[in-house]
Order: C-alpha cells, then structure tokens, then sequence
C-alpha cells in the first residue's frame, strides 16, 4: 500500500492568525475563549487543507500555541518550579513539580475543560516568555534551521505527570471533523537528550524512567480514542549519539511498543548513518527518513529496514521554497516500491512543513516566471499527492503536475535570469591568491598601527544603534510611500550625525554610522544585490510569535551597484576618528536565506563573497579605514554529524577570506560573531585572518576565553564587555572585572573593549 502523508503543517496561518491571537491574548485584548477558537479555526482549516490536497495521513498535534519542544515540556508537567502564581492555590499547585502537589493536580483535572485551559495558558506562556517573577526558559536551535526551540530544564529529583491532554483534544478533535489523523509526539528519547539539567550531577537520560509510563499514558489514551499509528519525532537521530542515548532508545521502544498504537519514528534533517541499526533494532512499526537532506542513505535503508514495517520517504523539501523535481523524486519512489515488495511505503516531505511559508497563492507580488519556480507548504503537499497517484496507478494519472514540474525544471536551468555567465567565470577563476590578504597578520598590524594611531584597548562598538520609534516610524512611511526619498535620506543624515555626535561625545575611538538605513542585515543587502527576490508572504516561524520573511537566493548573485558606501562615506565625513564600514558576510547572508537547490551552498556562498569583495575594495577606495564583516551565522552553518564539520569549515572560511582578502595590508578588517559558542571552532575563526574580532562572551562570564589557554588566538579580539539583549546597564566595575578576566587569558596589544552585539534592540 503507497499513501500520501504529511509529518506537520505550518500552523502561523496564512494571514499569521496565530501571531495576531497570541499577541492580543498578551495584551489582554482577547481572553483565552477566543484564543482557543482561533487555535481550534487553525487547525480545522489546516486539517480540511491536507485532506483537499489528497493527504491519506495528516499530522495532529502539530498545531501549537508557541513551540511544540513546549507542548512537550506541558504534557509530561515538567513545568520549572519558578512558574509559580500565587492568585490561587490551585495554580501553585499546577506548577509545583513534588509527589504531594502531584496528587493534588489529579484535582485540576477535575476543573472544567476551559479552566484547566486557563491555568494552562497563563503558566504556559510564563516559560515560553518570562513573568514578572520569573525569566523565561531558555530558548535554542538545536538543528540547522531557523527554527528556535524551548529548552526543557530538569532537576534532581524530576517527577513527571500527565498535565496536558492536548495530544488526546486534538485528535477528538480532528475525529470529530471527520478526519482521522496521525498524532504527532516528540520523542521520549530528543526530549530528555536535548533537555538541560539544572542540576550539575544530573543526567537527564537517567530521568527516562520516570518519564516513559507519561508516555505510555498518552498513547494508551490515543489508542482508546481510536488512534492506529502515532509519529514520534525523534531528530537527533541525526546527531552523532552516545551509547546512553542509543541505550535509552531501546529502553524507551521496549517499554512504548505495547500501547495500542502502531508507532512511526520520524528522523529528519540529515542522514541516519549508523543510528540506522539503533532504530532497525527498535520494536517499532514504521520509519521516516529525509531522502532530501541525505538521499545517499536510500540504499542503505532499503537494505537493513525490514520489509513488513512500513517506510516513510521524505522526498520533497520540507525546509525550502523550491517547486520539486517531480521526476526525480519519482524514481526514488519506484527504486523504494520494487524493492520493498509488498512492504509498506509512504511518500512525504522531508520533514515537518512549519520551516516553509503556508500557500504560494497568497504572493500577489512574484512573478510569474519566478512563482512558477516556487512551492510554499500547500503546494508541497500536492506534490506528495501527485507522486503517490502516480506511484498507485501510472505516471500519466498526475500528468499534469509532471508536465508542470519538468517545465518549472526546464525553465530555471535555461533562465537569463537564473544564469549569469560572467558570475561563474569569475567564480571559476578564484585562486588561493585571492584568499590571502598578501602580507601576514604582523606585517598588517605594524601597518594599520602606523595609519589609525589608536590607544591601547581601542574603543568601539558593534555597528547598530537604537532603532528607535522615531527611526520605525520614518521607514515604514517611506515604504508606504508617505515620506519622499528626499525627506527620508535626510531624516537618516539626521540620525547618523546625531549618532557620530554621540559616539565622540563619549570619546570612542572607532565610530560606526550606526545602520539606520538598515532594517534587517541580511535583506538590505539581499535588496541590493541581484540574484534575490522577496516574497510578501513567505514567512517562517522562527520562536513563539516571531516569524521571518528569508530572501530566495534564486539565480547567480551579482552587485549592480556600491551599497554602503555611501553612509559610510557620509559619516566618516563628519568626524576626524575612523569610521568602521559595516558589512555582512556570505556565510550568514546564505545561513538566513532561503537558498537555490540547484548548485552547492558553497557555490552560491562563493558568488556573494565576491559581491562583498567589491563592496570592501569600494569602501577602502572612498577612504574608509576599518571594515568589520559580520558572521553571527557561521557557526549555525554547521552540518549535524560531526564528520562533516571539516568539509563545511572549509568552504565557509574560504568565502570570508574571498570576501574580505581584496583589502590592503593597511585596511583594519573586522568580524564579529554572537549566539553561539565557539571553543570548539577556534582554529576556524583563526583562520578567517580577520584583523579584529568582536565576539560574544559577556553572559558566560568570559568562560569562552578559558579555551585559549589550549589555543592561542593570533590576531586582536574584542571580548563583549556587556550583554546587549538584556536591559540592565552595566557598572563599569563588572566591564573592568571581565576586561581583567580577559586579560588573563590575552595579551594587552590584542584586546579591543566593547558591547558584545549590535544595540539596535536598546534604547539610548
Ligand atoms: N552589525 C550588526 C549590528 O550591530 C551585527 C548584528 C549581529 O551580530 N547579529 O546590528
Ligand atoms: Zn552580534
């Protein structure tokens, strides 16, 4: 039996209901009858949607009201103790995390649904977003997509309970529509692995335990309700996994397989490579892979998967725009169906569809050469639709959606638009040369010295300073058209002195113009450049009521024209100090995009470089002095199995050297990176050869600069002095403490002291 199935479907909607109800609820302009019903409107929509686009198995328990790692944290009342509110008892209670309180909670579940709901929504959105009493839980990417997930947090001493039916609801839910559908659950196994232990002796696998009969519950209560299979999504089977985690997963199948419901495991985002014979050995019934992100692994999977539990084919792209090579995912189709015989088969995207925008139909804007290149979530759908008709009949029986594909196919390899030969050429005659800034960090620093004349531990700052109402106010008229260019250049002159003004007031000693102009560091440049395009609607949630609108990278990418110099000539004409030039690098321009599938990234990522490279060269030319390139995104580029670290590294060093190394010996190249850790990359920011990089290291305390007691990092560094994404102002006490930590670990010619990101998000 072939059948069409969805592992998840974009649940922001798509006018973005979901951001507009969760946003009214916050600010107590709706309650929480009416968030629910625009919940519960989602998600029927949403069901009927699959069901039109002839899914045979569509996901429930995708939908969520902020992150489903959450949804999971709720389920099993793994609820942190500080979530605590003191209006009425019960509530305290629902969130106290100790045996007693758990046997009093069996009382909330005597509450009628809607007050349960209410009690769940006000705590619930505590850990997603923090209450007065109590930061929020943190928040990560954990795989390599934009997608930002809660972190479960455990403590010694961690009981679980079943707290949230949300699984059950939305499958009665669904059943009640109509539709019968496949529960979505993450997995025991990513859920615990992926936790944090607040604890230090604690290893939350060894909560597993305790953890599982919540687990057993959940499907022994779906499968009363009529569930037949469930899919546990368990991504880290992805990852490179310990022997604990391979030891919880047959723990944690051993003890699931007897609940009633058959269970699919998902993998997703990268290969399975030898986590294969972990999941082979599992009492399970079925399996997803990612046949997009890793299509070599369809041999192997056909050889170890037995051929009587069923077979799950990620064959269209769950995480980009591309319209699918029908083709080609079809003959993938047809070496699975001969070889599995009567075995099982299911045709899906990759992975869940929430990292694709909703319905191509709402881009009023594109054109139509470039939509017909496109596919949004709904779309994908129909694509899994047209390849299981044709996988049960014959191919002529979804004709038409073979014939569109082969010509959106045709079209993109031929397009003018898409090829430009003289990109290639020049791609193509990149040489090492190119790569080396032509003189050795020493010989450039006597040099830079000699120009700029700086005093020891050089002041600076990131780039951005505070986008203010007033700065909001003036670009969103300008884009509605009610403020005229003239006006609006010169209210950003205004800005730009003001903030050059400020910056000397102060007595910094390296200035920037501040990124007024700027609204998001990847799309001005991505506006500029060709090679991109912008949709009106295709956005993507990034965390709880954050969605982002990535550029397509569609065709070769070229600079018509200067795109900052300009500002940056501006400003450096205002004062006598250096004016940093302020640019972004390929790597993170690529990283925040969505990019062509039609060549390598790292082809694309050499394309843009050289864009960048021309960028630099213009700036040195109109006499800027210093140019920081920035990468926060280079280390969120890296692949998921650390065998293919090296690989990634490689090309991803080489694009910034492209892109920075046409600077002379006297022109001070900048990086600065944030969001991450880099211990483990150290050797790879050493050799991006930048003269001065700034980094993140205020919130761990400079801990980051421990790793350079093992690593000696060669060239000038500006270890953040202060955390710019948190509103408290720092004592010059705490930035003189950690300037003395750096000391420690640096020598005093390499330390360069400022913020540790750019301030755009404060306020003067
Ligand atoms: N130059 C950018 C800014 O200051 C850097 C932003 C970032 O690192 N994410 O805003
Ligand atoms: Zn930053």
């Amino acid at each position: 039996m072939i059948q069409a199935a969805n592992l998840g479907f974009p649940r922001i909607g798509i006018k973005r209901e979901l951001k507009k109800a969760t946003e009214a609820y916050w600010k107590g302009e709706i309650d929480y009858t009416a968030l629910r019903k625009a919940g519960a409107e989602l998600r029927a929509r949403h069901w009927r949607l699959q069901k039109e686009a002839g899914i045979d198995v569509i996901p429930s328990n995708d939908f969520s009201f902020y992150d489903q790692m959450l949804d999971a944290v709720a389920m099993v009342g793994a609820v942190p103790p500080r979530f605590r509110t003191s209006q009425e008892g019960v509530r305290v209670v629902a969130t106290h995390q100790t045996a007693s309180a758990y046997a009093v909670m069996a009382d909330v579940a005597e509450l009628s649904a809607d007050e349960a709901a209410s009690i769940d929504f006000d705590t619930y959105f505590a850990m997603a977003r923090g209450s007065d009493a109590a930061p929020a839980m943190e928040m990560t990417k954990w795989f390599d997509t934009n997608y930002h997930y809660i972190v479960p947090e455990f403590h010694e001493g961690q009981a679980f309970r079943l707290v949230s039916t949300k699984a059950l609801d939305e499958f009665n839910e669904a059943k009640a529509l109509g539709i019968h559908t496949r529960p979505v659950l993450i997995g025991p196994v990513t859920f615990l692995s992926l936790g944090k232990a607040k604890d230090a002796n604690l290893d939350p696998l060894t909560l597993l335990d305790a953890l599982l009969p919540v687990y057993a519950e959940v499907l022994a209560s779906l499968a009363a309700a009529g569930a037949d299979w469930v899919q546990i999504d368990e991504p880290i089977l992805a990852l490179d996994l310990k022997d604990s985690q391979k030891a919880a997963f047959e723990a944690a199948y051993a003890a699931l397989s007897s609940c009633g419901v058959k269970i699919l495991i998902a993998a997703y985002f990268d290969k399975l490579g030898s986590n294969l014979d972990v999941v082979r050995s599992l009492p399970v019934d079925g399996l997803h892979v990612d046949l997009v992100r890793a299509p070599g692994q369809l041999e192997d999977v056909l050889k170890d998967w037995p051929w009587e539990r069923l077979l799950s084919l990620g064959v269209i792209d769950g995480r980009n725009i591309w319209r699918a090579d029908l083709e080609t995912a079809f003959a993938t189709v047809e070496t699975a169906v001969a070889a599995r015989g009567k075995g099982g088969v299911q045709i899906a995207p990759s992975c869940s569809l929430i990292h694709t925008p909703v319905d191509l139909n709402t881009e009023q804007k594109l054109d139509a050469e470039l939509k017909s290149w496109l596919a949004y979530a709904r779309q994908k759908l129909t694509e899994v639709a047209a390849l299981k008709t044709a996988a049960t009949k014959c191919k002529d029986a979804a004709a038409q959606a073979f014939a569109d594909s082969a010509e959106a196919v045709a079209s993109r390899a031929a397009s003018a638009r898409i090829n430009n030969p003289a990109v290639k050429a020049r791609v193509g005659a990149v040489t090492e040369k190119d790569l080396d800034r032509g003189a050795p960090f020493n010989t450039r620093q006597a040099q830079q010295r000699a120009r700029l004349d700086l005093p020891a531990f050089p002041t600076t700052t990131i780039g951005s300073f505070p986008q203010t109402e007033a700065v909001r106010k003036a670009r969103a008229a300008f884009k509605r058209g009610e403020m005229d260019a003239p006006s609006y250049d010169a209210f950003l002159m205004t800005a730009t002195e003001d903030a050059v003004r400020r910056q000397e007031e102060i007595g910094l000693d390296v200035l920037v113009h501040g990124e007024f102009e700027r609204n998001d560091m990847v799309e001005y440049f991505g506006e500029q450049l060709a090679g991109f395009a912008f949709t009106q609607n295709g956005w993507v949630q990034s965390y709880g009521s954050r969605y982002v609108k990535p550029p397509i990278i569609f065709g070769d990418v070229s600079r018509p024209h200067p795109m900052t110099v300009a500002w940056s000539s501006y400003a450096q004409s205002l004062t006598e100090k250096p004016m940093k030039g302020m640019l972004t690098g390929p790597v993170t321009i690529l990283q925040w995009s969505f990019v062509r599938d039609d060549q390598p990234r790292s082809e694309t990522c050499k394309q843009i470089a050289l864009a960048i490279r021309d960028e630099v060269s213009d700036l040195e030319r109109a006499g800027i002095p210093i140019i920081q390139i920035d990468e926060p995104a280079l280390r969120e580029g890296l692949p998921l199995r650390h065998a293919d670290w090296e690989a990634y590294l490689a090309w991803a060093v080489d694009c910034f050297r492209l892109a920075a190394a046409g600077a002379g010996t006297e022109t001070q190249i900048h990086t600065h990176m944030c969001y991450c850790e880099f211990n483990d990359i150290m050797p790879s920011i050493a050799a991006l050869d930048a003269d001065v990089i700034s980094i993140e290291t205020s919130r761990s305390d400079m801990e980051l600069l421990e790793s350079f007691s093992g690593f000696k990092y060669p060239n000038e560094i500006g270890p953040g002095v202060y955390d710019i994404h948190s509103p408290r102002c720092p004592h010059t006490q705490d930035m003189s403490a950690l300037l003395g930590k750096a000391r420690e670990h640096l020598a005093p010619d390499q330390i360069w002291v400022n913020p540790d990101c750019g301030l755009k998000t404060r306020r003067w």
